[in-house]
Formats: C-alpha cells, sequence, structure tokens
C-alpha cells in the first residue's frame, strides 16, 4: 500500500494497528474523537484464557496470547512503563452442572489450569470450589491508550476530530476504520451482521480485601491496588447509549456482595459499547466497493487478546501484501 495512511480511532484497534505500522517504519495519521472516548477506555482490561458458561478457552487462544503478551511487553519497552499485569484468575464454580463440565473438559483446560480449590478453601462463599486459571492478566487499558496517545501525539501522528463515518465509501487514500461500535451498524460496513451490547462497570473500594487475584463467577473483581475493584460487568443489547443507568449499578452491587462480605465504597460507575461482530472474533480487511477503505473491528469482549495479533495481520496486509486468513477476513461476509 503506497502513502500515507489514515487510521480512524484510537481504541485497542486503532492504537495496536499504529504500533504495528509504527514498528514498520509505515507513515500513518491517527484520527480520535479524543481521549477517554471509546470502549476501550472504559473495559476492565481482563485477559481470562477460559471464558464464558460452557468453560472453552478462547478461539486460537496460544497463538494470540503469546502475541499479545510480546506486544504490550514490546510497547512497555519503548515507552518505559507498565501496562500489562499478569494475575491468577480464580473461576468460581457458578453449579454442580458447571463443576462437571469442567471435570470433563479438563483435558481441554489442562495448560490454562493451575490449582483446584475446594469450598472451603474459596475467600468467599463457593460451595462448588473453583480453578486458578494460568495465563490471564490485566491491561490498564487507559494509561496504555493515554501514554500511547501522548506519544503519538508528540511524534505529530495523533489528531482529535469527528470524521464523518457514512461518507468513508468516498475515501480516496486508504483509511482504515477502526471505529468501535460507532462503526457498526451503519454504512459503509452496515453490510456486516452486529450484536453491540453496552456493558456497565464499576469502580469500588473495599477495605481489607485481599488482592492477590481476580475472582470471577458471572463476572469479574480485578484488583487495582490500594483497595481499589474493578467490577462487572452488565450485559443489554437494547439500549447502545453510554449512559450509566441505575438497574445497571444495582447489578454490579450485587456482583460485588457475591464475591465479598466486606462492605464498601463506589467511586466510579462507566459504561460503553462492545463492538460485536461474530461473538469476539474480529473482522479486518477492504470494503468491497472501495478498496482504499478497510475495517478493523469486532473484537467483541476480547479486545486485549486480539487487538495486538490482529493488528499485526492487518498490517502486514498493508504494508507487505500478506494475504488475511479467511476467518479473520472480511471477505466472508461479502456475497
Ligand atoms: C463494559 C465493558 C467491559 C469490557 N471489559 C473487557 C475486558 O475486561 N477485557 C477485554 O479484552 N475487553 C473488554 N471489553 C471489550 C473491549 O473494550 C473492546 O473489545 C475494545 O474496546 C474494542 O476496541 P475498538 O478499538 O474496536 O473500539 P473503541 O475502543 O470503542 O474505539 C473506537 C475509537 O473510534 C473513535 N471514533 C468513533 N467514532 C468516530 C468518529 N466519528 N470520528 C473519529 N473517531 C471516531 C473513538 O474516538 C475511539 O477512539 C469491555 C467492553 C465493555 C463495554
Amino acid at each position: 500500500m503506497q502513502g500515507q495512511l489514515t487510521i480512524v480511532g484510537q481504541g485497542l484497534a486503532g492504537t495496536c494497528l499504529a504500533w504495528r505500522l509504527w514498528s514498520r517504519g509505515k507513515k500513518f495519521r491517527l484520527l480520535h474523537l479524543g481521549e477517554g472516548r471509546s470502549a476501550s477506555a472504559i473495559s476492565a482490561g481482563l485477559l481470562t484464557p477460559v471464558t464464558g458458561r460452557s468453560l472453552n478457552p478462547s478461539w486460537r487462544l496460544s497463538e494470540f496470547l503469546d502475541e499479545a503478551l510480546g506486544f504490550y511487553r514490546e510497547v512497555e519497552g519503548v515507552l518505559g512503563e507498565q501496562f500489562f499485569y499478569e494475575i491468577p484468575i480464580l473461576r468460581l464454580f457458578a453449579g454442580a452442572e458447571e463443576r462437571r463440565m469442567f471435570d470433563r473438559k479438563h483435558e481441554l483446560l489442562q495448560p490454562w489450569t493451575g490449582a483446584f480449590l475446594e469450598g472451603k478453601d474459596c475467600p468467599c462463599e463457593a460451595p462448588y470450589g473453583g480453578v486458578i486459571w494460568k495465563g490471564g492478566g490485566r491491561l490498564d487499558t487507559r494509561r496504555f491508550l493515554e501514554s500511547s496517545g501522548i506519544f503519538f501525539r508528540d511524534s505529530g501522528l495523533l489528531e482529535t476530530g469527528e470524521v464523518d463515518l457514512a461518507s468513508g465509501l468516498e475515501v480516496e487514500k486508504p483509511t482504515i476504520m477502526c471505529a468501535g461500535a460507532a462503526g457498526l451498524g451503519s454504512e459503509p460496513f452496515g453490510f456486516l451482521p452486529e450484536r453491540r451490547a453496552k456493558g456497565e462497570i464499576l469502580t469500588v473500594r473495599i477495605p481489607g480485601q485481599p488482592e492477590n487475584r481476580v475472582l470471577s463467577r458471572n463476572g469479574w473483581m480485578i484488583p487495582l491496588g490500594q483497595g481499589l475493584f474493578r467490577v462487572g460487568s452488565t450485559y443489554s443489547w437494547d439500549d447502545l447509549t453510554d449512559s450509566v443507568t441505575t438497574s445497571g449499578r444495582l447489578q454490579v452491587e450485587n456482583l460485588v456482595r457475591s464475591f465479598t462480605a466486606l462492605s464498601f465504597e463506589t467511586v466510579e460507575h462507566v459504561a460503553g459499547i462492545r463492538p460485536i461482530i461474530r461473538q469476539s472474533r474480529p473482522v479486518i480487511g477492504s470494503h468491497p466497493e472501495n478498496e482504499n477503505l478497510f475495517v478493523f473491528n469486532g473484537l467483541g469482549s476480547k479486545g486485549v487478546l486480539y487487538a495486538p495479533g490482529v493488528a499485526d495481520r492487518l498490517a502486514a496486509f498493508l504494508c507487505e501484501n500478506r494475504e488475511i486468513e479467511e476467518d479473520l477476513n472480511i471477505d466472508a461476509f461479502v456475497g
């Protein structure tokens, strides 16, 4: 791809792509609405190898996990700051069936499984016990985006401003839409199926609560240090605004109570929209009607795991003309 590229969006997708182009020495400019205005900025940043009620390892996990960890270490090296924190994740079984499912899937889950804990050894009410997942952690997404933003702004590559996404089809220079939820459900990528989902998260202060691991069961509680924990998240498909709601707050406060009997204080309440196309499997490639228009979207609930590896594949396509793998390629949706 000749000439300067434009990336629209500085969430996880746009930021990871910017780093991948930067490390290839490719010219680009990065446009976004402004700091904090993205799902990525409010995300809990959790990277869990095994998620969901069906207890399946994430899609292409080994490959994307290695790439993600390598990438975050590399950017940390450039910026001289830590963003990714490895931390054990204690998955508490929600019921007898989930526990049986774990036993059935033992072999499949073995690479990600640490110690098994009986209920009496769990730090909260957990009659079915729990298991420690290995290999996960937390990305401080806010710091990662802010520090990357400062770096790119100081390098003259980042600008703040609103782009008319609907006019994307008219672009004449290579433009990559990394607009998250705003880039789904309407032109120019309105033909992609989507199931965007709103999520609400609380940050709570819990004096005395141990901070040595993430607790997970129908949601998660992640230690941030200094007695603070991020807890969430809700899922809703009807209201796609980023306004917080009382019902969302109450739902997450109940989740806190399921993890600890200690009293807590809510210090922050935020909401954002997950850009979901096919669960959390991202989509990249060029628009069928304009070969200068590209998309990187659909990170779903797993932006921390998939954004670095998928950004690398898109950068390789843009800079080295390397073919996009079938299971990531937008062509799968083009009739
Ligand atoms: C409540 C919640 C909790 C989550 N927790 C986790 C988690 O623990 N772990 C995990 O891996 N993932 C999590 N996610 C998912 C994760 O946040 C997403 O996968 C990821 O943020 C998507 O990144 P993105 O760059 O595609 O979109 P976004 O982060 O939304 O970025 C979109 C970018 O596009 C820009 N933009 C949009 N419209 C325009 C326009 N018109 N002009 C210019 N710029 C524009 C915005 O400014 C922004 O920079 C969570 C999401 C939510 C909502």
